[in-house]
């Protein structure tokens, strides 16, 4: 009610309020007491999910509150200016007022033109200051959740499990969201809003050593299958089949984030602009690879059922950015020639994306051919060989089969080559 009250006050989201907090802050339990999880009710930072039981935080200051930033915009929208006879009489005033701003980062609001660029700027998030912090905190809640599912859904006798499912689902979805938390790293801006007069830019890069570490949190921890979710217990009562794509579900939307074409561009133009300070596109796209294929390294190889999946919507998504669809492509480009050039993701998409991705197949088909020999097992050995030939397909696709028959001709390109 605070929240859609705020509307009418004439308040916008302000979505970057949650993110203007120190993240160890919004665990500590007189900090969240004083001045609750977000500074303002207009975020959609609903409930903290980065409070542990240690922390001991009173259940009441769990619940979004009214923060000091709507009471502090309140007072600079609605308070009188003594004197001010027209409204550029009030200017001077309210300009004085927002350079609170400067000292206090908690009153600040979304910054104009960052067009999706800083990590703070995030819908559903909640200490998103450092959400590699926050994301692991709230990991570790949903491992606890995990653990409640069947106590606290099924429970009741004669009951069904439909509480079960609908819970377990909305149980990836927040891992999902939470995940995709730091991808919003990559390529990063922070920013603040700023007039003539004051000190510094509006748009700062996130420090590289930070989004070199947001990758590495998205290798190890989305990437890397989360086996804590795949109770049997749970997953038997549910269905019978597809606790796979559930997790492949999860994942894919975390990678097509991480891979976005809007945040490779901004990586190109940060290194060229910033040089040696901005995380190098050739870098991300390496670490990306080789933590999704990481298995390729081992003496013996050994790529699960998961993993497998996981792989593959890697090679997706890389073929959507080398193969664009006909009619994306022929939109953007209407007078390219067969396929366009990198179209997809509007025209944001840079002309160094699909030149860079066509690297890193070539770059991954050397670890696959090298892979092959030490495969463990019959389904790895088969999986690799199938990945050796969709890359050859997605580098060469004058030899993609027409797309009505693209399914039934399954694998048989051996004669072609
Ligand atoms: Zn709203």
């Amino acid at each position: 009610m605070c929240h859609e009250v705020g509307h009418t006050l004439g308040f916008q989201h302000n979505m970057k309020a949650s993110s203007e907090y120190p993240a160890d802050k919004i665990h500590d339990k007189d900090f969240v007491h004083q001045m609750g999880h977000t500074p303002s009710i207009m975020d959609y930072s609903r409930f903290n999910y980065v409070a542990q039981p240690e922390d001991h935080i009173d259940p009441e200051d769990l619940i979004p509150r009214i923060g000091p930033y709507d009471i502090w915009a309140t007072h600079w929208g609605y308070a009188p200016i003594p004197g001010a006879q027209t409204a550029d009489d009030e200017k001077a005033t309210l300009n004085k007022w927002s350079r609170e701003q400067d000292d206090k980062p908690y009153l600040r609001f979304s910054t104009a033109n960052s067009a999706g660029s800083d990590p703070g700027d995030e819908t559903e998030a909640v200490g998103d200051a450092d959400a590699v912090k926050s994301t692991a905190l709230g990991m570790k809640n949903l491992q606890r959740v995990a653990k409640m599912l069947m106590s606290a859904t099924a429970y009741k006798d004669g009951e069904t499990y439909e509480d079960l499912a609908e819970v377990y689902g909305r149980m990836l979805s927040q891992w999902q969201l939470e995940m995709g938390h730091v991808a919003q790293i990559v390529g990063g801006f922070n920013s603040q809003e700023k007039v003539v007069g004051q000190e510094g830019r509006i748009f700062v890069l996130v420090p590289k050593i930070r989004q070199e570490e947001a990758v590495k949190y998205l290798v190890d921890n989305a990437f890397t299958t989360p086996l804590w979710v795949l109770d049997p217990e749970i997953l038997r009562r549910i269905e019978a089949v597809g606790a796979i794509d559930r997790i492949h579900n999860a994942q894919r939307s975390v990678m097509t984030a991480l891979l976005n074409s809007a945040r490779f561009s901004r990586l190109i133009e940060e290194e060229a602009i910033d040089g040696s300070a901005a995380y190098s596109p050739t870098e991300f796209l390496a670490t990306v690879r080789k933590g999704i294929w990481k298995e390729l390294d081992a003496p013996q190889v050994k790529v699960d059922a998961y993993r497998r999946t996981l792989q593959h919507t890697y090679l997706d998504l890389v073929n959507a950015k080398v193969n664009p669809p006909a009619t994306a492509a022929a939109a953007a480009f209407p007078q390219a020639p067969e396929g366009g050039r990198g179209g997809r993701g509007g025209a944001s998409a840079s002309t160094d994306e699909k030149p860079m991705y066509r690297a890193e197949l070539r770059a991954l088909a050397v670890s696959v051919n090298a892979a092959i020999p030490k495969a463990a097992d019959h389904e790895t050995k088969a999986h690799l060989e199938g990945v050796r030939d969709e890359i050859a397909k997605i580098l060469d696709p004058k030899f993609l089969p027409p797309a009505p028959t693209a399914a039934a001709a399954g694998g048989g390109r051996g004669g072609i080559w």
